[in-house]
């Protein structure tokens, strides 16, 4: 449920070419305790935790711990904890793998992975949110042409929060100025090969010159984990 009380259209416009931590800062004091940002541990997740954390802001954190994430997100998770002195808490799906392996069979990523999905992503999604009124999230408008005329601040019809973007406006090379000049911890795979990180199963590295979601459910026409929600909150 949105908060009635935001003139969304007017938000973004004021806050049109203002800096990340001033946006994050405006969406802690209107939205509240009622605002959370849900990271994947992408390059800008950990920037958007190395803001609030330095900041000071009482926002809520949480990751979708599938399960069977790589054994560096699981580090980098750690790492973030630590340096800021946050709590990233962990939201997880009804079952363990090995009960959705009892349930459903064995590497149920293999046979049919938008099944598992489901299951592991897009439900404990949902539901995590259904607290909230309002989330953040990392994208930026050069990623993609559907994010080439995202707002500041907008309305998420999937989900009926409001969402705000605090790095819309940023590059790739913002992104990765600020974590080198900041020290903010990254994921190591990223310099193996692995521009865009998800479960371990499903993630392989890619060559040069590939796409960089390339790596992602390869051999499979798989690109996104449902609904297209999971790329918002990872990368
Ligand atoms: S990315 Fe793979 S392992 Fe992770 S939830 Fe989706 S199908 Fe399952």
């Amino acid at each position: 449920m949105t908060d009635a009380r935001i003139d969304v259209p007017a938000a973004a416009h004021e806050l049109e070419g203002k800096g990340a931590v001033e946006i994050l800062g405006w969406a802690s004091q209107n939205l509240g305790p009622k605002l959370t940002f849900a990271t994947g541990f992408g390059a800008e997740g950990c920037v958007i935790i190395d803001l609030i954390a330095k900041a000071n802001l009482p926002i809520d954190l949480f990751t979708l711990d599938t399960g069977v994430l790589f054994p560096e997100t699981y580090a980098l998770w750690r790492a973030l904890e630590t340096k800021y002195g946050v709590t990233i808490r962990a939201v997880r799906p009804e079952q363990t793998i090995e009960q959705q392996a009892q349930a459903h069979g064995p590497t149920l990523w293999e046979r049919d992975p938008d099944r598992c999905c489901d299951l592991r992503k897009v439900k404990p999604l949902r539901t995590a949110l259904a607290g909230f009124d309002a989330w953040i999230t990392a994208i930026r408008r050069e990623q993609t042409a559907e994010r080439a005329t995202a707002k500041v601040v907008e309305h998420d019809k999937k989900f009926g929060l409001i969402k705000v973007n605090p790095l819309v406006a940023w590059s790739h090379d913002d992104v990765w100025a600020h974590i080198y000049a900041n020290d903010v911890p990254f994921n190591e795979l990223h310099d193996r090969g692995y521009p865009s990180i998800g479960c371990q199963p499903c993630t392989s590295a890619v060559a040069l010159g590939e796409d960089a979601r390339s790596g992602r459910w390869r051999g499979s026409s798989k690109k996104e984990c449902g609904l297209h929600v999971i790329q918002e909150v990872n990368r």
